[in-house]
């Protein structure tokens, strides 16, 4: 599928009018740099839940990403049962939701980030992450490729514990050279995950329990369990007490299109779209 960059453009303003939210910006892809995305934690290293609502070979795909990420020292990522419809794929507050669907053809897009910022506007307290079936399950598609699928997973992956864009030959290189040969995270993807983690949060926006020890964490089995009603009373504390601290966020990128959009309510949902060919 060939498209123009204002085709895209165009595309991306259709997709972001499907959440349903005024459009404050969206900004074609640009030089890449930090983008300062990351969650809240009090700590490293952490765990972030991800909700699987994925069919056929995607479970084993993620597991495999979420193994090759689990060699860094930062950040713990935990499949743990999907919350959520695939074909919407909604935000879990404190969780990644992964899924995978025949989103169609029409808009071009391969794989979808959303971020999903918290009150401050830095700080990502939920995201999803949607790979379209549409052109993996392609009859004779270039896509229908197991490490077309890998490659992003790892990389959509990567977006959701807020890594950007690299050039080296780690999976978060977007290139599409990149879809069909970089299938794995790389050490200095692992060294960013603990530069931008290196400043801890007075809150968090992490959901579970964290543990003090990644040994810990892979340890226990049953840590999942929260009081989600503690939780919500003081991340509505959190919220309100940052409310008026207006950080604010840019996209960044490089091949891919990130779009930044502001809510009616002031909250910030960053949406990174890899593009198929
Ligand atoms: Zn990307």
């Amino acid at each position: 599928m060939q498209t123009t960059l204002v085709q895209r453009l165009i595309i991306a303003f259709c997709l972001l009018a499907t959440i349903g939210v005024p459009l404050a910006s969206v900004l074609p892809s640009s030089a890449s740099s930090t983008n300062g995305y990351r969650w809240a934690v009090k700590q490293t290293p952490f765990t972030v839940m991800a909700g699987e609502n994925l069919t056929g070979e995607w479970s084993g795909i993620m597991q495999t990403a979420v193994n090759a990420w689990d060699k860094n020292d930062t950040v713990t990522i935990k499949r743990v049962a999907g919350s959520t419809g695939a074909q919407t794929c909604s935000p879990t507050t404190g969780r990644i939701e992964i899924c995978n669907w025949n989103y169609g053809t029409q808009e071009g897009w391969l794989g979808l980030t959303r971020l999903y910022f918290d009150d401050r506007g830095n700080r990502i307290e939920a995201a999803t992450l949607q790979l379209n079936d549409s052109f993996f399950n392609q009859r004779n598609g270039q896509y229908n490729d197991y490490d077309a699928r890998l490659h992003t997973m790892c990389h959509e992956m990567g977006h959701t514990i807020g890594l950007d864009h690299v050039d080296t030959t780690s999976c978060m290189n977007d290139s599409q050279y990149a879809v069909f040969n970089y299938v794995k995270p790389i050490s200095s993807d692992f060294r960013d995950l603990q530069r931008i983690y290196k400043q801890k949060d007075s809150y968090t926006t992490v959901d579970g329990k964290q543990k003090k020890e990644k040994k810990d964490k892979k340890d226990r089995k049953k840590n999942g369990k929260k009081n989600n009603k503690k939780r919500q009373d003081s991340r509505d504390r959190a919220s309100q007490e940052l409310r008026e601290s207006g950080a604010d966020v840019e996209g960044i990128g490089t091949r891919e299109t990130v779009t930044v959009e502001r809510m009616a309510d002031g909250k910030t949902v960053v949406t990174y779209i890899t593009w198929a060919e």
